[in-house]
């Protein structure tokens, strides 16, 4: 795996506000070798300072540890700062080998280890770790406390990582659904009909081709019962496909004489 150069991007998906700290890019141990999790930290920094005093000490690293310390910074105010996009030192010895440096992506939040955490600072925490997720196909269940994964600490401080997963996964499960407009939602559950077939979906585009004044008279004259007997047939024959085609025509659709996904908006008007 290269240098994670879509981090930005994945941050800002969050909509919370991103500030790409000056040459995060290239910033790293070296590139990152693969993120198989995501390990949530506090900083420990001071206890006031404005919103993310501890930005020099997480990119720059302190004595006896080289920095980049974690790819991401998290502020007070939810501000998510990008720091780098390679490898960090942010858990080392792990007790998990899908948290080390070398498989999981760090994320330093600014708290003093005591004081209580903003509302705004844990939403964009909880997000920031649903798009990373999504991104790297992960499940919530990666989503660690540093505490969780390494003997010797004790951050992120007062955050119950059960609750802060359980939120992490109602994201992930509700984005999939946001992703599908109205209409997609309507027309996924709608069959695809096709030439020869012969069930009750077949009436329904009966229905909505008569509706949408694409069944000339000369379709059901001198069939019996007319054209209530023409609607009420539930077979897709060849005079109801050469139809079809003819309104696919009319739309600017395939004229493959199937109602499909693309053909089913049309003729529903959704
Ligand atoms: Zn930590």
């Amino acid at each position: 795996m290269p240098f994670l150069t879509q981090l930005a991007d994945v941050a800002r998906r969050t909509g919370s506000p991103v500030t790409e700290v000056a040459g995060w890019k290239t910033r790293g141990h070296g590139p990152q070798p693969e993120v198989q999790g995501i390990v949530c930290h506090h900083t420990a920094g001071p206890a006031g300072g404005g919103d993310y005093p501890s930005l020099a000490v997480v990119r720059d690293g302190r004595p006896g540890l080289d920095g980049p310390l974690s790819h991401f910074g998290l502020g007070r105010s939810g501000t998510i700062y990008v720091i780098a996009a390679g490898r960090c030192w942010h858990n080392a010895p792990s007790t998990s080998p899908r948290h080390d440096n070398s498989s999981s992506i760090g994320i330093e939040a600014e708290n003093d280890g005591r004081q209580p955490w903003p509302q705004a600072q844990k939403d964009a925490y909880v997000r920031l770790c649903a798009e990373l997720c999504r991104e790297f196909g992960l499940p919530a269940s990666r989503v660690k406390a540093h505490r969780e994964v390494n003997t010797s600490k004790p951050d992120p401080h007062s955050i119950d990582m059960n609750d802060f997963r359980k939120a992490v996964e109602a994201l992930l499960e509700g984005g999939e659904e946001s992703e599908l407009s109205w209409t997609e939602k309507i027309v996924k559950d709608l069959p695809v009909i096709r030439p020869g077939d012969d069930n009750y979906d077949v009436k329904t585009v009966r229905g909505c081709l008569f509706a949408r004044g694409h069944v000339p008279s000369a379709a059901y004259t001198g069939i019996p019962e007319g054209l209530q007997g023409w609607l009420e047939s539930t077979q897709c024959d060849s005079g109801l496909v050469e139809l079809i085609r003819g309104f696919q025509r009319a739309k600017g659709l395939d004229e493959d004489g199937s109602v499909g996904p693309k053909t089913w908006p049309s003729l529903l008007r959704v």
